[in-house]
């Protein structure tokens, strides 16, 4: 059997060359690194509960006419993606002061914003994806006008479809990140949704204790990564009530079996 073509291997994620042309298989790593990965490690599982998370995100988003590159979950770790060419743009969407917001302007972590803010950095791991303004993004022409009015409107209805879907399940949307892509259409392209969104690039607490239930566990060495991401799974009702039936992690699985 011939060996499928890796395309791209990320910190969390590896794409591989689709069954038909423009389509890409989007692989979910337990790998996780955190602070431009100075910090590295592996949450067992992780892949498996990111893929089922953002799949579930990605349908509803679709459900609402939200463009996705989402197009079906193929496996455990693994779904069928359109293929885009990524805007090098991360877009931040904050509802909550946190992490480097907090740090940058001394506002105290979990203080509600004023208003929804939109941040951007450059894609650029060696430059530790820096924080960037509108007028670099024009400057630059890491994309046009037109595409950064697209992916400003689609930013805030996935944050208020997001905050609401949390909110509804007891959870507080404070932060996260999202990516977009150009999906070519013969002559024409236009932006899509891309990436996965997943407890990895969101900051989700619980409404009621304050908990954290996101990367910032590993972030900030809280420990029980997992069961956070379950817990966020379960809530949304993709995990059977209870959990402990749901296997994560194939590896210990296997091993707890024979
Ligand atoms: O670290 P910071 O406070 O800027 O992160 C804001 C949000 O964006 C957090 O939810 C974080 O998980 C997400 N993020 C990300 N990938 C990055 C930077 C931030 O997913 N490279």
């Amino acid at each position: 059997m011939a060996r499928r073509r890796q395309i791209y291997e990320g910190k969390a994620k590896i794409l591989y060359e689709g069954p038909e042309p423009g389509t890409l298989i989007q692989y979910f790593k337990d790998d996780a690194t955190a602070f431009n990965a100075q910090k590295r490690g592996t949450i067992n599982g992780k892949g498996v509960l990111n893929n089922r998370i953002s799949e579930h995100v990605f349908t509803l988003l679709g459900n609402i006419g939200v463009p996705t590159h989402f197009i079906r979950r193929l496996n455990m770790r693994e779904q069928l993606i359109r293929q885009v060419e990524i805007v090098p743009i991360e877009v931040i969407v904050r509802n909550v002061a946190a992490g480097t917001l907090s740090k940058r302007l001394g506002i105290e972590e979990g203080t509600q914003l004023p208003r929804t803010l939109i941040e951007y950095c450059y894609k650029d791991d060696a430059l530790g994806d820096p924080l960037v303004a509108e007028e670099h993004i024009a400057c630059f022409n890491w994309c046009s006008q037109d595409e950064l009015h697209d992916i400003q409107d689609m930013a805030i209805r996935i944050n208020d479809f997001m905050s609401g879907m949390f909110a509804a399940v007891g959870i507080r949307l404070v932060d996260f990140k999202l990516e977009f892509g150009r999906l070519y259409e013969g002559d024409f392209s236009r932006i899509i949704l891309a990436d996965e969104i997943s407890p990895d690039g969101c900051r989700l607490w619980d409404m009621v204790s304050g908990e954290k239930l996101d990367k910032d566990r590993f972030r900030r060495d809280l420990g029980g990564e997992v069961e956070a991401y379950q817990e966020v799974a379960r809530r949304l009702g993709l995990l059977p009530e209870g959990g402990d039936n749901a296997v994560l992690d194939l590896e210990s699985h296997r091993k707890k079996k024979s």
